[in-house]
């Protein structure tokens, strides 16, 4: 068993246009432990996705290494792949849009529980998705809600609901709740914070302020036109910042701190 249960080490995303070549992530390495949290801030444009989807194996144009449980990410095969798929999940700013919208929310988790042969019925995979939405903090009934009939936030616990039941063990939350309001803004991320601290999940946090760093994640990475200019743990890097980027990013206070 490896140390961490991410190894990143000196990735790079490129992206072409014809002539025009960007480099979204330029050498970036990090770590993420098993069952701990790791916050990666930085300005729009300076690569987080890129980086997210990289680690995930959702990007083309990749270099460097991805190891995630000791196993190789970027030179998996198409079963290896599916496998780390269902370990290692992306949870996207927009909840509305990553939902089917024809299928209720317990029969979206049936159908997904029902794909990866986790449940041998369909009676048994409403079973099961029921106590996945309780656990993401929803009452049975909301297994008859369509997606147009829950609140962001809702639509965003049904989500991790979906990751969670396939039997996630490493969440990356690109922005996950900037398209929320404030108040229920906190609310998930103390949800993924729960279930970090209730289920041993390890989890990437993708956001732009410092702040909300300080209170849901243990460690901190500090993104700027690709690469990591400061890091460490989370509640020291905010407290002593040492890059002026970094002081730029406190500078913008976020509002969601007070109510974590
Ligand atoms: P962030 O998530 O921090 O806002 P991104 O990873 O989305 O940053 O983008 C990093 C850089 O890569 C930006 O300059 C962006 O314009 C560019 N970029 C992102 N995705 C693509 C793409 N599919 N094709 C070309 N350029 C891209
Ligand atoms: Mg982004």
């Amino acid at each position: 068993m490896s140390a961490s249960l991410l190894e990143v080490e000196n990735l790079r995303v490129t992206y072409r246009a014809g002539r025009r070549k960007v480099e979204a992530v330029r050498g970036v390495s990090l770590e993420v432990a098993r069952g701990r949290c790791l916050g990666v801030v930085g300005e729009s444009g300076s690569g987080k996705s890129s980086l997210a989807r990289a680690i995930l194996a959702l990007e083309d144009g990749v270099s460097g290494r991805v190891a995630f449980d000791g196993r190789e990410v970027l030179k998996l095969d198409r079963a290896g792949l599916a496998a780390f798929r269902r370990r290692a999940q992306m949870v996207f700013q927009d909840p509305l849009g990553s939902l089917n919208p024809r299928l209720k929310a317990g029969a979206a988790l049936a159908e997904v529980l029902r794909v990866h042969g986790l449940a041998a019925s369909g009676a048994e995979a409403a079973r099961q998705a029921a106590v996945w939405l309780e656990t993401v903090g929803l009452d049975a009934a909301y297994a008859g809600r369509f997606p147009h009939e829950l609140s962001g936030g809702q639509r965003q616990r049904v989500n991790l609901a979906r990751a969670l039941c396939v039997g996630a063990e490493f969440l990356v939350a690109d922005e996950p709740v900037s398209a929320l309001d404030v108040s229920v803004q906190a609310q998930i991320l103390n949800l993924l914070k729960s279930l970090q601290e209730r289920r041993g999940i390890a989890w990437m946090l993708i956001g732009h302020d410092l702040a909300v760093m300080r209170h849901v994640a243990d460690d901190v990475v500090v993104m700027k036109a690709g690469e990591i200019v400061e890091r460490g743990p989370a509640a020291e890097v905010l407290a002593r910042p040492t890059h002026p980027y970094t002081r730029e990013l406190l500078a913008a206070a976020p509002n969601v701190e007070k109510a974590l």
